[in-house]
């Protein structure tokens, strides 16, 4: 086709519209070219050097496909051959060689005029667009590179419309990994509206309505419920971002798996809030609990209440059967607490054996109720590994009374309340009473005042005489101890002595109780006539007799003095003798290897078995008094009074009357077989020098009630 001759040639016509179509193909940045039907270019215009490098006349007359690239010259050729309707002449780009040997992309558009016999050819347009195809391609491989990366992260990146029902708009495709719901899944039903923990939902709606408002970067971290039915605990991080889409703004934001790092966080406070062994609440916990009840009662006038429970002889569980043991013990008895609680309640241990139980919203008697049946199951043996263990424990109770209590106060009256029920024997409960601080300062300041008084020696002791009652010849004394207070005056045992055994200092007065009453019985032995028989009565506490260097004290106590062992008669009240009955029978052999000898004080008062008189080595029984009080009102009277005598003499014993107060009880006694007493009748307890002044007049002499 001769196109080149053809345009050229003149046409009186159209010559002013072709020659100014000429100029625009000749300058436009567009290669114009046409092909023949061989596909050979007849025509191309001077920019193909600008585009391609060469000149028109190097490539006119060579096969147009020569300058395409051998991928895209197929679908060129398909493309320009099979163009016959109006759809298939669409631009397709493809890449054609330039004359340095690089591949430039040009757009085609064309015109199928080979039918048309003033050209018959293809008549095209070429565009360049490598530079937009550069462009494109280098968008395509960034929007590739950062999609792989959102893609590789541990994190569920997402971006939605910032509206209250907002729209999914993407979401990666980690959130099946991590929550086990599809992109597609997300898209169609959101996160939240299924799958927010009901506990976390109104405070993170809150926190994303104030974001949005505020259009400051919304952060939460809550728990979705996921596919598996497990709550995963996402961290959740977003911005909100212009958009040159179809949303003004979009949010952008990631979610991220923190479960491991939650419950790592949780068994942390877990931890600083629980007893390591038990499991229970530790005291912060439990104050804090206490606090915040006391607050609510303030609201609503509920019943607060708190157990404090000690266990009894905890120490001696531990100190006997090891620390392994004891860990057991405390583990079991928290659970048995635990058994018997609501789920409101919150039992605490507070350290060592002392646990607390809060009580909130309870009625006053079900709190009762509940302390005594922890109590009772408490009772109960505990079969542990190695051995099985019973324990008792004391509590105190007390109920929240006025608006204002602190919940340091509240613990303090329970533990106020618990130190009663100790001294009232153990193994039960008691309720606070305000009176009851009072009294327990009192006994602080006594106890505090007991440790001076051992240090500065106020005690004395007195001495009461025991009479040979058909006689009545002198024919021992009983120590007594008495305490010089230095404000309160002399002060009888019955006001310290249960207190010294308390806080454990009773061994270290009935110590020097022992070596005085030693020291003056062996004084007057030698410089009074007295007879060989005159002996010397000391008690002994329980606590005494539970010490192994009990023994090592009574034969110094002898041989400091030189008073003969069998001129010491130890005292020790019958309760105490049926305490743990193998240790006690141990201590009182002991005692008689050294030669002393044995009484039970206040016989009769035990209200125990009596087998143990046989096993143990005893040599005396005192009547106790309550059964002397009677015996003067006739044989009906003397009835139990007789019966321990006549014991006493079945078994080889002494029998001793005590609080011997008439004329009468002593004929009585005497009828009824008792040979010794002692009492008011004679003399009440002498300070030494008294006693000495009473020895020395009766010395060898016979005594009467009037000899003061
Ligand atoms: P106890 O060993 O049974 O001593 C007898 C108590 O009865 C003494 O009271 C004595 O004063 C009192 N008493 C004696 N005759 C009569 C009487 O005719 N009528 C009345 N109403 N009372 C009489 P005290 O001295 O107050 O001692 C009380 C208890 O304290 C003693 O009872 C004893 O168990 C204990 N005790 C005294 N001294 C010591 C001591 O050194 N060590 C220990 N562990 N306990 C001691
Ligand atoms: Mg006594
Ligand atoms: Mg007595």
């Amino acid at each position: 086709m001769e196109f080149t001759k053809d345009v050229s040639r003149p046409d009186p016509g159209n010559h002013a519209l072709e020659s100014s179509a000429a100029a625009l193909i000749e300058s436009s940045a567009a290669i114009a070219c046409i092909f023949d039907a061989r596909g050979k270019i007849t025509y191309v215009s001077p920019s193909v050097e600008r585009v391609l490098g060469y000149a028109p006349e190097e490539v006119i007359g060579r096969p147009g496909l020569e300058l395409v690239h051998s991928e895209d010259a197929r679908a060129l050729s398909r493309r320009v051959t099979g163009a016959t309707d109006e759809s298939d002449s669409r631009p397709m780009e493809f890449r054609a060689l330039h004359k340095d040997g690089s591949w430039r992309w040009l757009e085609m558009s064309f015109v199928d005029l080979r039918a048309d016999p003033s050209v018959e050819g293809v008549v095209s347009v070429h565009r360049d667009i490598t530079e937009h195809k550069r462009t494109q391609q280098q968008l395509q491989e960034a929007e590739t590179m950062y999609r792989h990366l959102v893609e590789i992260l541990p994190a569920i990146v997402y971006t939605v419309v910032p509206t209250e029902d907002g729209a999914w708009l993407y979401v990666s495709p980690q959130v099946e990994a991590i929550l086990g719901y599809t992109p597609e899944e997300v898209k169609r039903d959101g996160l939240w509206n299924n799958y927010l923990h009901p506990e976390d939902r109104s405070r993170v709606l809150e926190e994303e309505a104030l974001s949005r408002q505020s259009g400051e970067p919304f952060r939460s971290e809550y728990r979705l419920l996921a596919h598996d039915k497990r709550f995963v605990w996402m961290r959740d991080e977003a911005t909100l971002v212009r958009s040159g889409g179809e949303h003004e703004t979009v949010l952008q934001g990631f979610m991220v798996d923190v479960t491991e790092r939650k419950c790592l966080e949780e068994q942390l406070v877990h931890q600083a809030f629980h007893d390591p062994l038990t499991n229970l609440a530790n005291r912060p916990l439990f104050a804090d609990r206490a606090q915040h009840a006391l607050k609510l009662r303030r609201a609503e006038d509920a019943v607060v209440a708190v157990l404090f429970l000690d266990l009894d002889n905890f120490k001696a569980i531990n100190d006997s059967l090891g620390h392994r043991t004891g860990d057991q013990l405390l583990v079991a008895v928290g659970e048995r607490i635990t058994d018997c609680l609501r789920a409101a309640d919150t039992a605490a241990r507070l350290g060592g054996d002392e646990f607390a139980i809060l009580f909130e919203n309870a009625s006053d008697d079900s709190v009762v109720s509940v302390a005594q049946r922890i109590l009772q199951e408490l009772a109960r043996p505990f079969e542990l590994v190695a051995s099985r263990v019973f324990i008792t424990a004391s509590a105190g109770l007390a109920f929240c009374s006025s608006v204002s209590e602190e919940s340091d106060d509240l613990l303090r009256n329970a533990d106020v309340a618990m130190y009663r029920a100790k001294s009232e024997g153990k193994g039960r409960y008691a309720i606070f009473e305000e009176s009851m601080h009072s009294q327990l300062l009192d006994r602080l300041r006594l106890e505090s005042e007991l440790r001076i008084a051992i240090d500065e020696g106020q005690f004395v002791v007195h001495y009461h005489p025991l009479m040979d009652l058909a006689s009545g010849a002198i024919c021992g004394a009983e120590a007594l101890v008495r305490w010089q207070h230095p404000h309160q005056g002399l002060l009888p045992p019955g006001d310290f002595i249960h207190i010294a055994e308390e806080c454990g200092l009773i061994h270290l007065i009935g110590k020097w109780v022992l070596d005085e009453a030693c020291r003056a019985a062996q004084k007057w032995r030698s410089i009074f006539d007295l007879g060989d028989e005159f002996s010397i009565s000391v008690n002994l506490s329980a606590r005494q007799l539970q010490r192994s260097d009990l023994i090592q004290h009574v034969s110094g106590a002898l041989q400091e003095s030189g008073l003969p062992a069998h001129r010491l008669t130890l005292e020790i009240t019958e309760s105490v003798l049926m305490r743990d009955t193998e240790a006690t029978s141990k201590q009182l052999h002991g005692l008689r290897e050294l030669g002393v000898k044995l009484a039970v004080d206040d016989f009769g008062t035990g209200y125990s078995s009596l087998g143990y008189l046989q096993s143990f080595p005893i040599d005396t029984l005192k009547i106790d008094r309550s059964f002397i009080a009677g015996i003067s009102g006739g044989p009906e009277d003397s009835a139990l009074a007789r019966a321990i005598v006549k014991l006493g003499r079945s078994l080889n014993l002494e029998t001793v009357a005590e609080g011997i107060e008439m004329a009468e009880q002593v004929s009585e006694l005497e009828v009824i077989g008792c040979t010794m007493g002692q009492g008011f009748f004679y003399t009440e307890p002498l300070e030494e020098t008294k006693m000495e002044a009473l020895l020395k007049r009766a010395s060898g002499e016979v005594i009467s009630s009037d000899f003061q």
